[in-house]
């Protein structure tokens, strides 16, 4: 259990943990994406402290769920009570504003603008685009924008602000792949059930020409807060970058993006496939993973002893939570 929670919070935690236990959210075993079944087990609960199996791969050295829930155990799981009152502290409204005022979608477009090339009017599609926030920062002159989103509210929000915001989940945004220039997906694949499936549909109907942002959790910046149920799959930047090979994409960059996260930028081109890429990584993420649990141990013992927070800081322990 997750000793930041106040009681109500943990009260809630245990609720959900129970429905798990009860198999009243659907769950699923699956493979790795590399088609290993060979894995070991790196947590049996997220950073809020529900029941999640977080696995890495023997093989290539992917972390996913497993299990995980269905796709049904997941609609289940953000429609429970206990989910909404659990995330009901933060005002729905003021924190779709509190983003339109971070500078996300700027350097998002930042990271793009050595590839925006083209003279017209550039098509931008974003999926899983919450209020918009992102696509607020293309102005109108130079793109037109249009996202998808699975909350009303959200969408409500984005279409309040002047954006083509629609409500559905990647289904209903297929027939606007190929109406894209550049598609953004940003914190959308790691939560995906079936993130292999969705890029192939993906890259077969996108333009010869077009570009795809991808922003993802990087996972070489181990974290237990990195952690969520709703999290199928964590990528480092090298299974990220193979997986993206894999399916037919060309990576024209790959770094860093809100200091823990990372995003790639996918441009049309022949995917070179480099599978050196995961040669020794379930063994280089494995040590990353020791000496977390190896500093988290040492700040415990300090924290014993009333001196964390004086070295804290100096071991790099300051707490991170992803999006
Ligand atoms: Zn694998």
């Amino acid at each position: 259990m997750n000793t930041m929670l106040n009681k109500n919070a943990s009260t809630l935690v245990q609720a959900i943990n129970a429905k798990i236990q009860a198999g009243e959210f659907p769950s699923e075993r699956r493979g790795c994406l590399c088609g290993s079944e060979l894995q070991h087990q790196v947590s049996n609960v997220d950073w809020l402290g529900l029941t999640a199996q977080t696995v890495i791969c023997h093989s290539c050295g992917l972390m996913r769920l497993n299990p995980r829930l269905s796709k049904a155990g997941y609609s289940l799981f953000y429609g429970s009570d206990e989910y909404r009152r659990l995330h009901s502290g933060e005002e729905f409204i003021a924190d779709a504003e509190r983003r339109v005022m971070q500078k996300q979608g700027g350097q998002i477009l930042a990271l793009l603008e050595p590839y925006l090339t083209h003279s017209e009017r550039l098509k931008v599609l974003e999926l899983g685009c919450g209020g918009g926030w992102n696509l607020l920062r293309f102005d109108a002159q130079r793109f037109e924008t249009r996202g998808y989103d699975l909350s009303p509210g959200l969408v409500e929000f984005g279409v309040s602000k002047g954006l083509d915001l629609r409500l559905g989940a990647l289904e209903a945004a297929e027939s606007d792949y190929g109406w894209a220039d550049l598609v953004i997906l940003n914190h959308v694949l790691e939560h995906l059930n079936e993130p292999a499936d969705f890029l192939r549909r993906l890259r077969e109907k996108l333009k010869p020409s077009a570009l795809v942002y991808i922003g993802v959790p990087n996972i070489d910046n181990f974290n237990t807060g990195q952690l969520q149920l709703a999290h199928t799959y964590y990528f480092s930047p090298r299974t990220l970058r193979y997986y993206l090979q894999s399916l037919g994409f060309a990576v024209a960059e790959l770094g860093p993006a809100q200091n823990i996260h990372m995003h790639a930028i996918l441009t049309p081109g022949e995917a070179r496939i480099e599978p050196q890429l995961l040669r020794g990584e379930y063994a280089r993420l494995m040590r990353i993973i020791r000496n977390h649990r190896l500093r988290s141990r040492a700040v415990r013992a300090l924290d014993s002893l009333g001196i964390k927070g004086l070295l804290k800081s100096a071991l790099g322990m300051n707490a991170v939570k992803s999006n």
